[in-house]
C-alpha cells in the first residue's frame, strides 16, 4: 500500500536562482499539502550522511559538495500516493530525459544540479523527513 507522505528538498541551484516560489506553487497546484517546511543548509558532513546510500558512486563527493554549496528548502509533503506522484511531478534524474512540464524539465541545470529531491520509497521518505524535522514540527 502506498503511503501518504514524501520528503523533498529544493536544491541549492533552484534556491539560488530564485525558483523556490515557482516550485512550491507547482507542488501545491499538484495537490500536495505542505506538512513541514524549512530553509536551511547542509554541510559537507550532513550531506554525506543524507546521501550515504550513494557512498560508492563515482559522483558522491561532487554531490556532497554541490548539496552543501548553498541553502536548501526541506519539505514534508502529503497527498494520496505521495511518493510515486511526487516522482512523476519532478521527472527523471537527468533533466535531458525528464518529461515536458515536470519540475526538473523546467528548472534543473544538469543531472547533478537537478532542482529538487524526491524520496524513492515510503520508508526512505519517513527516514529523510526525520533527518530534518522533529515530530512536533510536522502539521
Ligand atoms: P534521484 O532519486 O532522481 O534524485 O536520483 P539518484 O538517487 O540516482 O541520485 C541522487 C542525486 O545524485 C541526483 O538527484 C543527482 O543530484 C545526483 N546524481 C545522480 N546521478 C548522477 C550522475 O551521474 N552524476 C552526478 N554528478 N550526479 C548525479
Amino acid at each position: 500500500m502506498s503511503g501518504n507522505r514524501t520528503f523533498s528538498m529544493i536544491k541549492p541551484d533552484a534556491v539560488s536562482e530564485g525558483n523556490t516560489g515557482a516550485i512550491l506553487r507547482m507542488i501545491e497546484e499538484a495537490g500536495f499539502k505542505i506538512v513541514a517546511m524549512k530553509k536551511t543548509a547542509l554541510t559537507g558532513e550532513t550531506a554525506g550522511k543524507f546521501y550515504e546510500v550513494h557512498k560508492e558512486r563515482p559522483f558522491y563527493k561532487d554531490l556532497c559538495a554541490y548539496m552543501s554549496s548553498g541553502p536548501i528548502v526541506a519539505l514534508i509533503l502529503e497527498k494520496d500516493n505521495a511518493v510515486a506522484d511526487f516522482r512523476k511531478l519532478i521527472g527523471a534524474t537527468n533533466p535531458a530525459d525528464a518529461e515536458e512540464g515536470t519540475i526538473r524539465k523546467l528548472f534543473a541545470k544538469s543531472i547533478e544540479a537537478n532542482a529538487v529531491h524526491g524520496s524513492d520509497a515510503d520508508d526512505t521518505a519517513a527516514q529523510e523527513g526525520s533527518f530534518f524535522f522533529a515530530k512536533t514540527e510536522q502539521f
